[in-house]
């Protein structure tokens, strides 16, 4: 009998749906308005850094902050700020949004150049004012991990272009289109963090970009491209970690605990084009896909621009959506208003018809552990559910519930359609919350 541990268990087959990935990214024009969040990465939100009236360019800082994790935000469009409102975000919160009204000539602010990096210092600085954050995932700001504590330790770059998800080819385009920008982005972070060897991590199901990434690092020494597996979740991070060196990221611990800073794809690329321009990030390539969408493809859209703009010039709606998402169908979140910005971490909208969401009806759990065997990180949903349901704290931090990173395998592979990862963040939710009154007590 098969181990529960069997790493060939883990994880799901899910179909690839990888429709886009031979479409050329088109590049969407200025649209008349743009919606700029102030909370588009881990960490408190910025701070407003301009006033109704003013007139901003593009690459004009307009929201910063002096917390830890935090990176400014620039202005994606030239024109005049017309209001400051606040929007809720798709997972409940409020952000504080500056809305410009642009003036379609995309005039570059002044301080729109090429940064001088001369040292990791004057390095890590150019990552901050990139505006970088982590673009395929929790919008983790990068200057922030290429700066572990142990960065000495540090002995390999991953990156990350698995693009696991279904339907997103959002990173592939980057390979294909921007391998030139990838291999200056990453030339240039082992060379400023002194980090001798690179992993490229890329599933099978794309055996073009792994030919072309292997076909352009084949002179560059310690640069090695792995193919994996294509089984989702190959791109989460620390399944990501122990597919390529072996290494397991011990609970509490970060990557650079086990020498490795991990990086996307796209957010490498991102930064070889600062660097190289000096134009922080203003724009996000999206895949735009699903049942209810007329002409998928891959579109470049400047940051704050309103998602249903984007659809409409994928050629809009064909049908009425059941659903819209921003992200994939595992892990991305439904907006309530497709008048929501496109944010630095978008990756994809998938319009989702009445065929591709079902309502699903939970049944009763009939304990055949499927949950148990597809958990990449070896957790027991079906008993973490037992405690939540009895409200049972120590039995549900017992059970680790804080090291689900939430990848959804556990309930796509429930025949009783339990619905474990909303569950999941509840219970993690309920033990922040106990951690705080004892804190507070
Ligand atoms: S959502 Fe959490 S519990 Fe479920 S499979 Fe993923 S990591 Fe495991
Ligand atoms: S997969 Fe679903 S039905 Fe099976 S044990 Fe887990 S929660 Fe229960």
């Amino acid at each position: 009998m098969a181990s529960i541990f069997d790493r060939s268990l883990k994880g799901v087959r899910a179909p690839h749906r990888k429709n886009t990935m031979d479409m050329e990214t088109r590049r969407m024009p200025v649209p008349e308005k743009v919606y700029i969040c102030m909370s588009q990465h881990m960490g408190p939100p910025c701070d407003i850094l301009a006033e109704v009236g003013d007139e901003v360019k593009v690459g004009q800082i307009i929201g910063d902050s002096g917390a830890f994790l935090s990176a400014p935000i620039h202005s994606s469009v030239s024109g005049k700020v017309t209001g400051i409102s606040e929007i809720i975000m798709p997972n409940g919160t409020r952000s504080k949004t500056l809305v410009i009204e642009t003036d379609k000539k995309q005039t570059l602010h002044e301080s729109v150049k090429p940064p001088s990096v001369t040292d990791r210092e004057s390095f890590l600085k150019a990552v901050r004012a990139a505006g970088l954050v982590g673009l395929g995932g929790a919008g983790f700001p990068a200057h922030i991990k290429f700066n572990p504590k142990n960065l000495g330790e540090v002995d390999t770059l991953l990156i990350n272009a698995a693009e696991c998800e279904p339907y997103i080819t959002s990173d592939y385009r980057t390979i294909m289109e921007r391998a030139g920008d990838v291999l200056y982005g990453v030339e240039t972070i082992m060379k400023w963090l002194d980090i001798k060897s690179c992993i490229i991590g890329i599933e099978d199901n794309k055996p073009e970009g792994i030919k072309k990434l292997r076909d352009m690092t084949k002179d560059m020494k310690g640069v090695t491209v792995q193919s994996l597996e294509s089984r989702y979740p190959q791109g989460a991070e620390k399944v990501l970690i122990y597919e390529t060196t072996g290494r397991i990221v011990p609970e509490g611990k970060l990557p650079a605990d086990v020498g490795c800073i991990v990086n996307n794809i796209s957010t490498v690329a991102q930064l070889a084009h600062y660097l190289r321009d000096g134009l922080p990030l203003i724009a996000k390539c999206v895949t735009v896909d699903g049942g209810a969408i007329a002409s998928p493809g891959n579109i470049q859209a400047l940051i704050g621009t309103p998602i249903r703009e984007v659809i409409a010039f994928a050629g809009g709606y064909s049908k009425e959506p059941r659903k819209v998402l921003l992200g994939g169908p595992m892990m991305g979140v439904s907006v309530y208003d497709d008048g929501y910005p496109v944010q630095k971490n978008s990756n994809a909208i998938l319009a989702m018809d009445e065929n591709q969401v079902e309502g699903y009806a939970e049944t009763a759990c009939i304990r055949c552990g499927r949950c148990v065997r597809s958990c990449p990180m070896n957790l027991m949903p079906l008993r973490i559910e037992d405690c939540f349901n009895r409200g049972d704290n120590e039995g549900l931090m017992a059970c680790k519930v804080n090291l689900c990173i939430e990848c959804g395998c556990c309930a796509y592979s429930c025949p009783a359609k339990r619905h474990l990862v909303q569950m999941h963040r509840l219970a993690k939710q309920r033990l922040r919350q106990d951690q705080q009154k004892k804190k507070g007590a």
